[in-house]
């Protein structure tokens, strides 16, 4: 059985029955990066939001049909986000409060206003921001720990999961931020959500894109290849995702991200030599910076055909 286990999947080997596409259900994953990590190596630490160990994640696998990328050697990974606990996130909560701005002043223009949810809330940024910009906001969250941290801001975030949510009434918009590339059933993830949305609500999706040109000029050293992230969508998987949910796009664009400068050196530095190390003056150490370099996507969803609210 040991061997079995560690033996060395070759490049051209299909993988195997048990094993389906996240998305189409198909049975023909080939094995495209090979990883020395294995599921008993997972620890909360390695799905921190701040990690920087780029380029490091379990093996993955692409669907021979759809041509989504995931890592099919974990099939559950909840725990890990449960018990999380991310000092620096925390930090870097004013470049992120601004990156969250932005990306409600988008959302603004399609649905002003109204009851919205955040999924994956974190420590609450995101709707923390939209309850300053007129929304009636809330949001849900795995994290015990991050919660008490929206909680000391008394935010209304609730611990848990879609599935424990009893909300009062239906939402005019649920946002995913950078959440469905970290969950090994996004179809469910999705459909959860659908339930969730009013007869004309909208659903705002953000996640890496692993088709753009940054994604394929860094191969698998780009900083979106990480352990917490077991799923890969590009423009046309997440369409895809979305279409078998009854949904369809509106609107896809690339946001920009908001960073200290003293967080992009570090970041920057992680690809460099040590000799040539970026040290940055203390001004633009805490100076905010706008990145887009195109390798990530903003999708906005409503329902296909309308809902019929009585459930
Ligand atoms: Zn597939």
């Amino acid at each position: 059985m040991k061997n079995i286990i560690n033996r060395k999947i070759t490049e051209s080997e299909t993988i195997l029955p048990g094993m389906a596409c996240w998305l189409c259900s198909l049975k023909e994953l080939k094995v495209i990066k090979n990883s020395s990590l294995t599921k008993k190596d997972l620890s909360s630490k390695l799905f921190a939001i701040t990690d920087s160990a780029y380029g490091k994640t379990l093996e993955v696998y692409r669907c021979m049909g759809c041509g989504f990328m995931q890592c099919s050697s974990v099939d559950e990974v909840l725990g890990y986000y449960e018990t999380l606990q991310d000092e620096e996130y925390e930090n870097t909560r004013k470049p992120r409060s601004l990156q969250m701005k932005k990306v409600l002043e988008i959302i603004k223009k399609y649905k002003n206003g109204g009851r919205l949810l955040d999924v994956g809330a974190g420590n609450g940024i995101l709707v923390e921001q939209a309850i300053t910009m007129g929304y009636d906001a809330e949001g849900i969250e795995p994290s015990t720990w991050l919660v008490k941290k929206a909680h000391d801001r008394k935010l209304p975030i609730y611990e848990g999961t879609l599935n424990s949510l009893k909300p009062k009434e239906l939402y005019d918009v649920v946002t995913i931020i950078d959440v469905i590339e970290h969950v090994t059933n996004p179809l469910d993830l999705l459909s959860s959500v659908y339930n969730l949305i009013a007869k004309d609500g909208i659903i705002v999706i953000v996640t890496p894109d692993v088709g753009s040109l940054v994604a394929k000029l860094l191969s698998w050293k780009w900083w979106h290849y990480r352990v917490a992230h077991v799923g890969y969508f590009n423009k046309n998987t997440l369409n895809y995702a979305l279409d078998k949910t009854n949904l369809k796009s509106i609107k896809m664009l690339n946001p920009s991200w908001y960073f200290t400068g003293e967080y992009v050196a570090e970041r920057i530095n992680k690809y460099l030599p040590s000799f040539m190390h970026i040290t940055l003056p203390i001004y633009f150490r805490n100076k905010i910076i706008s990145i887009n370099v195109g390798d990530s996507i903003l999708g906005i969803y409503a329902p296909k055909t309308p809902k019929n609210n009585e459930h």
